[in-house]
């Protein structure tokens, strides 16, 4: 350890001298307390240090020391159901070291209790050849969840002991004989966070993360791998979409970072997680979901290193096999965060003060999502899907935040302030709103739901897009310049957006929707759309054809009906289309006689 000493501080920016020895991105205690820090730049001997806790009480002449060690998270049991602050330090026990609510400064808590023991069943025997990421044995961590412990990744070699049994996470379970010499395995690694964690090969995402939100899944998918972005004002509805997709999403893993949004909404994630059940286990949905929390009260520096801290653990997760999604709410917090640190450390600015190097650090994060076939010779696949909040002030997109997001996400779910204050929830603006993944995800619809799925899809969009035009029509010479079929159109993208878009995520049954029903929803809409053309075809007016209330008062109230009960949204299907029967030869009665 190198000890330096503080020449100045500002904010959580604190440059020390003496320091020639130690190395960009290395952590570092600083002051008497040992705040903890990580070196950001290094200038001859002076090490410019962001600290992650309050700088109030240090100054200049106190010591720095640095651990020679990059920032790191601690990965193995215990990550599951805990909720953990911006450089991993558990939020529960750092309360209780503190023994108040509020963060003291300089506490050191490990991130994985290093007292509780896990049961640890090996799957390897002594003798066995084993490289990195291969499996030596499982932790089942919580009910839902098994951990897979692999071999780190810098180590190769022959099983000379393995254990079974209950062990801490420092507990030696393993012992490698390597050329290097024996090896000792734990139930857990570290990882510097900044760095993404190998895999073997990356794949092509493909299938779609099923959210269950029906805008998202038939509109603008997003693929299990894919990185999104939501963009939109305040109240516009992005933490609503990030929770229903930590909630309902179809991935196995969870990590949620809330990132210097109000605290509030990560004590309503908190609230509500634990009593939210599953549906594909019916367990709580907290056993396979990890919290980060760097609210908007707490240092902003440590806001900076969160969304790293998230990522790593969820590479973790990932390279067991499993799919993970990661939430960051909101990636302009964090964003400003870096702003904040840049300034201080006198920087060229760019654009709107944001650093020049922000696109970058923006793309290296979106670019640890992905598919991809897992260290280990199994072959696992593991992915990681990641969706960004992101909140331009005034919703003005085209600030830089958001633009480089988007140059390098593949999904735009553009949150738009009129939809919200009309209460169109979700507010993800149809027009505007893309998903890269769309045609891919149709082939893999077609396949696996119906094969007609993407005509329904194409159709219902192209209704949308023709409303916009029409509408405009509409406000220039009247609803009457337009044809029975073009205000046809209007009344059917009507109930697109009412009955099929609009989705209150607060109603039990309306909160999610599954592919089937996504499916035999849209059908219904656009085949009553069918056969009221024929309908109007047939000399059937309009009027007539929208005067079958009791009809068209099912088709609104189908996303209400339950999974169990999807066959009422075909008898509707099959009633419409006898009610329209009866319409056309009522007409054709009258040609007759
Ligand atoms: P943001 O994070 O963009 O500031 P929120 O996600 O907190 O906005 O949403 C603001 C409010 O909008 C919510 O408290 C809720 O009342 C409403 N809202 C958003 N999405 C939905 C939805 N899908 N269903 C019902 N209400 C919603
Ligand atoms: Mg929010």
């Amino acid at each position: 350890m190198k000890t330096g000493t503080i020449i100045k501080v500002s904010g959580p920016l604190v440059v020390a001298g003496g320091m020639e020895e130690a190395n960009i991105y290395d952590v570092c205690k600083v002051g008497k307390m040992g705040l903890i820090g990580e070196i950001i730049e290094m200038r001859g001997d002076k090490a410019s240090i962001q600290v992650y806790e309050e700088t109030s009480g240090i100054g200049p002449g106190d010591p720095v020391t640095t651990t020679g060690e990059p920032l790191s998270v601690e990965l193995g049991p215990g990550l599951l159901e805990s909720m953990f602050d911006g450089i991993q330090r558990p939020l529960d026990a750092l309360m209780e070291a503190a023994q108040s609510n509020f963060l003291k400064k300089g506490i050191s808590v490990p991130s994985l209790d290093r007292e509780r023991k896990w049961e640890f069943k090996k799957v390897v025997e002594i003798g066995d050849e084993v490289n990195p990421g291969d499996i030596i044995g499982t932790v089942q961590e919580t009910t839902v969840i098994m951990q897979k412990i692999m071999v780190p990744y810098d180590v190769a070699g022959k099983i000379k002991e393995i254990k079974e049994g209950q062990f801490t996470v420092i507990d030696t379970v393993c012992i490698i004989e390597t050329a290097k010499g024996d090896k000792e395995v734990t139930l857990m690694q570290k990882w510097p966070v900044r760095k993404g964690r190998p895999y073997a090969t990356k794949l092509n995402p493909i299938a779609p993360m099923i959210t269950g939100q029906r805008v998202i899944d038939t509109f603008f998918p997003i693929a299990t791998g894919g990185a999104a972005a939501v963009p939109g004002p305040f109240g516009a509805g992005k933490t609503v979409v990030q929770h229903q997709i930590a909630k309902w999403g179809d991935a196995e893993i969870v990590i949620y970072v809330g990132c210097g949004e109000r605290g509030n909404e990560m004590t309503d994630v908190l609230n509500e997680f634990p009593e939210l059940k599953d549906p594909k286990t019916g367990e709580s949905v907290m056993k396979r979901t990890v919290l980060i929390a760097n609210t908007s009260n707490m240092p902003v520096a440590a806001r900076e290193a969160s969304i790293y801290t998230g990522i790593t653990i969820g590479e973790y997760f990932r390279d067991m096999g499993y799919s993970v999604a990661i939430m960051a709410d909101s990636t302009s917090r964090w964003a400003e965060a870096l702003r904040e640190m840049s300034g201080r450390l006198e920087e060229m600015p760019g654009d709107e003060g944001y650093p020049a190097y922000l696109g970058s650090r923006i793309a290296d994060y979106y670019e640890r999502a992905g598919k991809v076939i897992c260290l280990g010779k199994d072959q696992r696949e593991g992915s990681i899907t990641a969706i960004g909040a992101v909140s331009p002030a005034g919703g003005d997109i085209s600030e830089p935040v958001t633009q480089s997001t988007l140059r390098i996400v593949k999904v735009f779910w553009g949150l738009d302030a009129n939809l919200a204050y009309q209460r169109h929830f979700p507010s993800i603006d149809w027009l505007t709103s893309y998903s890269l993944y769309a045609d891919t995800v149709d082939g893999w619809m077609d396949k696996n739901i119906k094969e007609d799925w993407s005509i329904l899809r194409k159709e219902s969009m192209s209704l949308l897009q023709d409303e916009a035009s029409l509408q405009e029509i509409v406000r220039l010479v009247g609803v009457d310049a337009l044809s029975e079929q073009d205000r046809l159109k209007l009344e059917i993208a009507k109930s697109i957006r009412e009955d099929y878009l609009q989705q209150n995520a607060f109603h039990e049954v309306d909160t999610y929707t599954s592919l089937n029903k996504q499916y035999r929803m849209l059908k219904l809409i656009i085949e009553f759309k069918r056969e009221a053309e024929k309908a109007l075809e047939a000399g059937v007016y309009l009027n007539e054809i929208l005067a079958l209330e009791e009809i068209r008062d099912r088709i609104a109230r189908s996303k209400y009906i339950v999974e169990e009960d999807l066959a009422k949204i075909d008898k509707t299907n099959v009633d419409l289309k006898a009610e329209i029967k009866k319409l056309i030869s009522s007409k054709g009665g009258l040609q007759d006689a």
